[in-house]
């Protein structure tokens, strides 16, 4: 009998995560350096009444002296020595901490030694702290960096408005437990709390809407799990690229409409039971007409079901997000838009291009030259100053023309220009040349779609703050080769 529970208590290890109270509780931590700051500011942080046990007359770390000049802190106080509900020992060396541990073993006092497992009765774990939620990480003192890597992780997975949310749902508990004394419904109430529309409420900082969404719900009984779109950005390839709320957004969707455009590693972060509906050019194929689109998003809202409506780069640069919206916003549906990384700016980072430069250029224009009837329409004059970065999207079948408006217009024909196709993904490349030759070099060095075509003083700068991918060739070499 007592040989299986020592096995069983084996199994779990030797650490046990418990949750103190440590309002006004008195805490001797040992040490003036940094580290004990760090661990004073995290004692003081939740209420503890903190005594500081230290060599010569006042603490080494600043922070940890004004605290003290302040009141905040007081000396060790030899009154309460046996009385103290943790030990914390931030200073090496192994006399003080062995001391430690024998009076906290005597006491009963639990004691932490800063990377000492051996000397400790307790540990502090790494935390995330979305408070009221606190998430504790221990590894029992083997790997406190791989505790910390972990941590990180989380923080970026946990919006921080999860803390107020988890508040608010607090403070409702007693209406809560009352309205839904079943807990079946009272789970489904609270998964609707966190899940739906009171946390896309939180999420677009509305938290007053959040709360009288709740009281609503908790007034009449009813929450019904509502649809919603996210029009989510998705930058320009490379999946790190994309913004913390959208790869939250992309794991927890129901759905995902996605463009042609949208790497398919980023779509590996979505829930593996989500729908994936491609609405993107496939094989040739025109793209899906734009009513089929806002159908797919009608129907899927409908059902309940909370849709990320997944674009290239950003979704309110040519990426007719402004439409979609017009067309949610027409029919009801709640949404949100996140932005993404559009490919002037991400090619341009990827290809050692500044967008602006004070030696080159003083604006970035992003201008489209999708067909006959957008390159009619552009003001060419303007387009043809100097001292701007022009960049283009969807230019690649429209070279010649955009070469030749542009010196017809007045701008020199050695200006230089830059090509990123595929920017930001592995198969990058970069051609540069002068303007005169943007049309001959795209056609010699077959450039596709997708591609930028930046125009502008600043791409010369492509050459030498090259970083990523294939280097651009020289001209010379680009003409020799295709020779
Ligand atoms: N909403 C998108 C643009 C859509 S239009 C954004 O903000 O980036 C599509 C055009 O974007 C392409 O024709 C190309 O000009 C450009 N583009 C998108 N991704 C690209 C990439 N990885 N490399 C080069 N150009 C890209």
């Amino acid at each position: 009998m007592t040989t299986e529970t020592i096995q069983l208590n084996d199994d779990a290890g030797a650490w046990m995560p418990v949750f103190l109270d440590m309002r006004g509780a008195p805490v001797l931590v040992a040490g003036s350096g940094v580290e004990a700051r760090r661990k004073v500011d995290r004692l003081l942080k939740h209420g503890a009444d903190v005594d500081l046990l230290f060599n010569g007359s006042a603490p080494e770390d600043p922070d940890l002296a004004a605290y003290l000049e302040a009141g905040r802190l007081g000396r060790i106080d030899s009154a309460r020595r046996n009385d103290y509900r943790l030990i914390v020992v931030a200073e090496r060396g192994t006399v003080l901490a062995d001391e430690m541990q024998q009076h906290g073993r005597h006491h009963a006092i639990p004691v932490n030694a800063v990377d000492d497992p051996e000397r400790c009765s307790a540990m502090l774990p790494a935390i995330v702290d979305r408070a009221p939620l606190t998430i504790a990480i221990g590894s029992s003192g083997t790997a406190p960096e791989l505790a910390r890597m972990i941590r990180s992780r989380i923080e970026a997975l946990l919006p921080h408005w999860i803390g107020p949310l988890a508040q608010l749902s607090a403070d409702l508990k007693q209406s809560i437990r009352s309205r839904f004394p079943e807990l079946p419904r009272r789970r489904q109430f609270l998964g609707w709390l966190f899940n739906d529309a009171p946390a896309d409420a939180m999420a677009n900082q509305r938290p007053e809407n959040a709360r009288q969404q709740i009281e609503s719900a908790l007034a009449d009984e009813q929450f019904t799990v509502t649809g919603s779109v996210a029009l989510v950005g998705a930058g320009p390839g490379d999946p790190e690229l994309l913004t913390v709320k959208a790869l939250r957004l992309i794991q927890e969707a129901d759905a995902i409409v996605y463009d042609a455009l949208i790497d398919p590693r980023i779509l590996d972060y979505a829930r593996r039971d989500a729908d994936f509906i491609h609405v993107g050019k496939r094989g040739g194929r025109p793209s899906t007409p734009q009513d089929e689109i806002h159908d797919h998003l009608l129907a899927l809202t409908r059902d309940g079901q909370r849709v990320v409506r997944l674009k290239g780069g950003d979704p309110m640069i040519f990426g007719r997000g402004g439409e979609e919206l017009e067309f949610l916003r027409k029919h009801d549906i709640p949404f949100s838009v996140v932005p993404g990384i559009t490919a002037a700016a991400g090619c341009a980072a990827t290809a050692g291009i500044p967008l602006t430069h004070r030696d080159h250029a003083q604006s970035v224009h992003l201008v489209t030259a999708h067909c006959q009837r957008s390159i009619d329409r552009l003001d060419w004059r303007s387009l043809a100053r100097e001292r701007q970065t022009l960049a283009f999207y969807m230019a690649v079948s429209r070279l010649e023309d955009v070469q030749n408006n542009l010196i017809q217009n007045g701008l020199n024909s050695t200006t230089p220009f830059a090509i990123v196709e595929n920017g930001a993904r592995p198969e990058q490349r970069v051609i540069t040349g002068p303007l005169s030759e943007l049309h001959t070099l795209a056609i010699l060095n077959k450039v596709k779609s997708p591609s930028m075509l930046y125009i502008g003083s600043v791409t010369q700068l492509a050459d030498r703050l090259a970083w990523f991918g294939q280097s651009p060739l020289e001209t010379s070499n680009r003409l020799e080769i295709a020779a």
